[in-house]
């Protein structure tokens, strides 16, 4: 098979099979092909996973942080050497056209790891505090072992985003990449042994939803970070909470873009354009409704029809191809029974709205969509499609605009697309989300925190930021003079 990878477990340094488990088929979404079988870890898979990171953490916590930067980094240098073969199995993994892997997936997650592997020699320092004679200091200590659950949307991303902060506070991971897309996070276990990491402290265990809540309810974590839907968020962080765990929720949105009618109209088509079509449309922080002024919408929808109808749809290993198929049948589905609904609901279909006659096969592809006349009470606008569905929606006022932008249980992120300076930073103090754009959209450098708010989640990736999550503080108060007690 073409991408059968040694085993199906990376655990304590290396590749282990444990047959017991259910089967796990890896389909290239391109052409529907199994590509490989793995097994999903038994519970002695993951106990095994669990020991071998408790172990190595240990060790691993006692390296000074500039030492444990250096293996980052170290690992960030093989990923970028590597860069070609990991976005070639990144696109039999998801589907994405290489076009898109080659800058956007294993190089986050190289990224991720230098810029880690470069902050943590000094962004573990704690304070000292005088307090008149006595005084005291604060220490930031790792939480221990750490387990990452991952989506299927960024495989290697996730897999590096919840990776290299957690390894450079000097944790372990035991990180399950989502089943739908089992290979890239073994690569990068791989990547990181020989970056010179201790074995055991990036273990990989494949598995589905029976797996994830054996690691979840593991006594001997300490903490969950999940990339994933609201739903299993809801789950996740309720077993974590049963047992107190640090939890980091990166969870599904239903994004708002604004664009006034004073935007550069080609520019805000180019925001909504990524903000809906990048990566097939599945994206956590998509801005799935597109709120553009009156003014503007007969313009903005024309142009953007002629723009969507010249993506480039195909084979995803033909560097032409802009768009490859969805992840799977599955959810392809799912994405059809979203369109099927926006018609049945009267919104107006400018384009896409079925599966392109272009590609020929079994492959999971699917038109980027656009609707237009699209109203806050459609399912369309209110759930979150993940896929190529963008839903334009009308308005005229700037107040009104920001309350129905606001309107939804989601709060991942949002846009604003305007020339007047004053008004964007207006608007965006006033929108619910955790990671805002003005004038561009879902941009993402490891340098800025990412996250969401309300339904979408807690917790934050990338910057300086993340390594709070993924450490706490330890206070020692020192007495300088004779401990007097009044008995
Ligand atoms: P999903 O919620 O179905 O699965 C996510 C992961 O959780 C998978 O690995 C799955 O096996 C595991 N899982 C499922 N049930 C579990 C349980 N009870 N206990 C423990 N683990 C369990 O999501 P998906 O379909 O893989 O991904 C799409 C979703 O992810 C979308 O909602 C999208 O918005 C979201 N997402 C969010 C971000 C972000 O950073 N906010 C990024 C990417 C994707």
């Amino acid at each position: 098979m073409k991408a059968q990878p040694q085993a199906s477990h990376f655990i304590d340094g290396e590749y282990v099979e444990d047959t017991a488990g259910t089967v796990i088929e890896s389909i290239y979404p391109a052409t529907g092909e199994v590509i490989a079988r793995l097994h999903a870890a038994t519970p002695a898979i993951v106990e095994k996973a669990i020991h071998s990171a408790k172990r190595a953490q240990k060790e691993w916590a006692s390296w000074s942080p500039a030492a444990r930067g250096r293996v980052l980094k170290k690992a960030a240098e093989i990923m970028r050497e590597r860069n070609r073969e990991l976005s070639e199995l990144e696109t039999l993994d998801t589907g994405k056209p290489i076009q898109e892997t080659i800058v956007a997936d294993p190089t986050s997650g190289a990224d991720s790891f230098e810029f880690f592997g470069g902050i943590i020699a000094t962004a573990m320092n704690g304070s000292q505090i005088p307090l008149g004679g006595d005084w005291a200091y604060t220490k930031r200590v790792p939480l221990g072992v750490v387990v990452g659950i991952g989506a299927w949307n960024y495989p290697q991303q996730i897999a590096c985003w919840k990776g290299a902060p957690a390894l450079a506070a000097g944790n372990a991971i035991v990180f399950k990449p989502s089943e739908v897309t089992p290979l890239g996070a073994l690569k990068i276990a791989e990547i990181l042994i020989e970056a010179g990491a201790p074995k055991g402290v990036y273990n990989v265990v494949q598995g589905d939803r029976e797996t994830g809540p054996l690691l979840v309810s593991h006594p001997d974590v300490a903490k969950v970070s999940l990339t994933g839907s609201v739903p299993t968020g809801r789950k996740v962080a309720g077993a974590a909470a049963s047992q107190l765990k640090h939890v980091t929720m990166e969870l599904g949105g239903k994004s708002p873009i604004v664009v006034f009618d004073d935007a550069d109209i080609d520019s805000a088509i180019s925001g909504a354009m990524l903000g809906n079509f990048y990566s097939t449309g599945q994206v956590c922080s998509n801005g799935t409704r597109v709120f553009v002024h009156k003014a503007i919408k007969e313009t903005f929808l024309s142009r953007l029809k002629t723009r969507t109808e010249a993506i480039v749809i195909g084979d995803p290993q033909d560097e032409a191809t802009q768009m490859g198929p969805m992840v799977s049948l599955a959810q392809r589905e799912k994405v059809m029974s979203y369109i099927d609904k926006g018609k049945a609901e009267g919104a107006t279909l400018v384009t896409g709205g079925g599966i392109p006659n272009s590609v020929t096969g079994e492959g999971f592809y699917i038109q980027p969509t656009v609707f237009a006349d699209v109203t806050d009470d459609m399912t369309i606008a209110r759930e979150e499609i993940f896929g190529p569905v963008m839903c334009v929606l009308d308005f005229e006022d700037e107040a009104e605009v920001i309350a129905r932008a606001n309107a939804t249980e989601f709060g991942l992120s949002a846009g604003v697309f305007t020339a007047d300076f004053s008004r964007a930073h207006r608007v965006v103090d006033q929108l619910e989300a955790g990671t805002l754009w003005i004038n561009t959209y879902n941009l993402c450098p490891v340098e800025i925190p990412f996250g969401g708010s309300k339904q979408s989640g807690f917790g934050r990736e990338n910057s300086a930021a993340a390594l709070e999550h993924y450490s706490e503080l330890k206070t020692v108060y020192v007495g300088m003079g004779k401990c007097e007690a009044p008995y």
